[in-house]
């Protein structure tokens, strides 16, 4: 169950927000009446509620917002269980203060907005002797390996526990909590209004994490990288785990540059099947897996570590995405699909540029590197045995293939083009990486000049699919990843899954 937490300084909005989120098969709403402007009124917010309610009036002390004295403070959580509220939650301080009455349930909560203290299990210890009918634990992740020891303690719990980490290292905790035993987790009406750090809002706990359908047996996948709140990565895979009804969840994970295979080791007790790997851990993450194929040993990173007969296996699906994407661009140009001895300029120096690279001079192209820090590009270069052009002197490279391997052009950045327009021949082929926006200012330019493109999304659907294929053994719906995408990105919205991706199961659930 999802508990949505509601915090208005009007009674008007809060009850309007709280009918409005009951429309949208909200079963549990917790009113934090300490967002409120003037003394709550109670009796009229729990007057025709229409869900079961936690009331929860939070002092300044612990990140709420209650401008009164401790005393009426204390005094609206006892009018809340009069009333009938079906929760009061109580911080572990007060709950001895405030007797159990009628049919109320008791939540006894603790949070920590430093840290994930050792002594998780003495805390628990404590609230249970706080008549409690739910414990609530909430704490901050510093390491991935925080999320671990509260999921642990969730799980040993004998009272009903709620125990997540909050910050954007605690999100797998905010997800997989259900799964090891808490009643509910907590997700805010909606992004812009998170009220914890770190706190998903309902659209995205519900329709893209799907909580609700979490169980043990789940199989849970992952992005690995820092930054990784922007990735698109957990948007695809969910929808496609959707789509084919597979029992699969897919988590943005960040975890740091220094505490990547400390992190990865700690993971694995939570029996996570399979990574997608982004920057800075590409190459990194080879010091963990246990085997490897040719390519991506030859390309030195993987974008990809899925478990197969035990072993974790690490592979790059960068390189075999944008072959695929030229390829496909080529043959709708009306040519052939022919590699070899095709004349490609590549614009970059770095981990896509080098995947790239690879795979194009394994089929036989002949490819020149150019990049805006020369030493770099130059190593490159020799390390593919190709040729090097100066990055001043790039307009001057005749190619049939041009492909953008930087980040120019890409999202803020969206009047920045890393090629002039009158350096393009009407039938080279252009391929940009950059995927957000869709549309970059190169590909417009390349279409206005007439050549064939092919963008960014093309490579990124088709690595995601592959990465799909190895962690299900299913055949990826690339079709409806490439329309889940491209909708989300146009209305843009990253991470949320739109509504209408709603399955005629979330539709049945807010019939319920
Ligand atoms: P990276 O290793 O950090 O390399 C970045 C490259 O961009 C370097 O060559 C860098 O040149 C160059 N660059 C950055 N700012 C520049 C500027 N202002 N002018 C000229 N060159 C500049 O990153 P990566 O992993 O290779 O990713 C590169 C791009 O590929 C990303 O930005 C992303 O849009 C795209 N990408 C696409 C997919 C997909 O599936 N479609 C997947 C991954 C990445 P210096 O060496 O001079 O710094």
């Amino acid at each position: 169950m999802i508990c949505v937490s509601l915090g208005r300084t009007r009674h008007s909005s809060i009850m309007e927000e709280h009918r409005a989120l009951a429309s949208k098969g909200a079963e549990l709403v917790e009113l934090r009446v300490d967002y409120m402007r003037k003394k709550p009124d109670i009796g009229l917010l729990l007057k025709e509620r229409p869900t079961p309610v936690v009331v929860t009036c939070r002092r300044r002390s612990d990140r709420g917002r209650w401008f009164g004295t401790e005393e009426q403070r204390l005094s609206i959580l006892r009018e809340a269980i009069i009333a009938g509220a079906e929760y009061v939650d109580l911080e572990d301080d007060i709950a001895k203060s405030i007797r159990r009455y009628g049919k109320t349930k008791r939540i006894v909560s603790y949070h920590n907005f430093e840290e994930t203290p050792i002594e998780l299990y003495d805390i628990h210890r404590r609230l249970s002797q706080c008549d409690p009918d739910v414990i609530k634990i909430v704490t901050m992740a510093n390491s991935p390996g925080d999320n671990v020891r509260m999921l642990e303690m969730v799980s040993a719990a004998q009272v009903p526990t709620v125990g997540f980490c909050m910050g954007e290292l605690g999100t797998i905790s905010r997800i997989l909590c259900g799964r090891a035993g808490s009643p509910f987790t907590y997700a805010s009406f909606s992004r812009e209004r998170e009220m914890a750090p770190g706190q998903l809002s309902y659209a995205e706990v519900r329709n893209l994490y799907r909580f609700n359908k979490i169980t043990k047996d789940t199989k849970v996948f992952g992005v690995i990288g820092d930054p990784i709140a922007q990735s698109k990565s957990p948007l695809i895979h969910n929808a496609a785990f959707r789509k084919l009804g597979i029992d699969a969840v897919y988590l943005p994970l960040r975890v740091p540059a220094d505490g990547l295979l400390a992190s990865l080791k700690e993971y694995d007790s939570l029996g996570i099947s399979g990574y997608s790997v982004t920057i800075p851990h590409k190459e990194a993450v080879l010091q963990f897996c246990d085997s490897l194929d040719a390519e991506t040993d030859e390309i030195g990173a993987a974008n990809t570590l899925y478990k197969s007969d035990g072993e974790w296996k690490a592979t790059n699906t960068d390189a075999s995405a944008a072959m695929e994407a030229i390829q496909s661009g080529m043959l709708k140009a009306g040519g052939s699909h022919e590699l070899v001895g095709r004349k490609v300029l590549i614009l970059g120096a770095g981990g896509v540029a080098r995947a790239i690279g690879y795979a194009l001079q394994n089929d036989g192209a002949t490819v020149t590197i150019t990049n805006r820090s020369r030493d770099r590009g130059k190593a490159l270069a020799a390390e593919l045995k190709c040729q090097f052009a100066s990055w001043e002197n790039r307009g001057a490279e005749s190619c049939e293939i041009l492909i953008n391997c930087t980040s120019v052009g890409m999202h803020p950045n969206l009047n920045e083009t890393p090629f002039e327009p009158n350096w393009l021949s009407d039938s080279t082929l252009v391929f940009d990486t950059v995927y957000n926006p869709e549309q970059t200012l190169l590909l417009k330019h390349a279409r206005e000049r007439g050549c064939p493109t092919v963008g960014g999304i093309e490579m990124f659907v088709r690595q995601a699919g592959r990465q799909f294929e190895l962690f299900t053994g299913e055949s990826p719906p690339l079709d409806y990843m490439t329309e889940t995408l491209r909708r989300a990105m146009s209305a843009a919205r990253m991470v949320v899954a739109p509504e209408s991706e709603k399955t005629e199961d979330d539709e049945s659930e807010s019939d319920d």
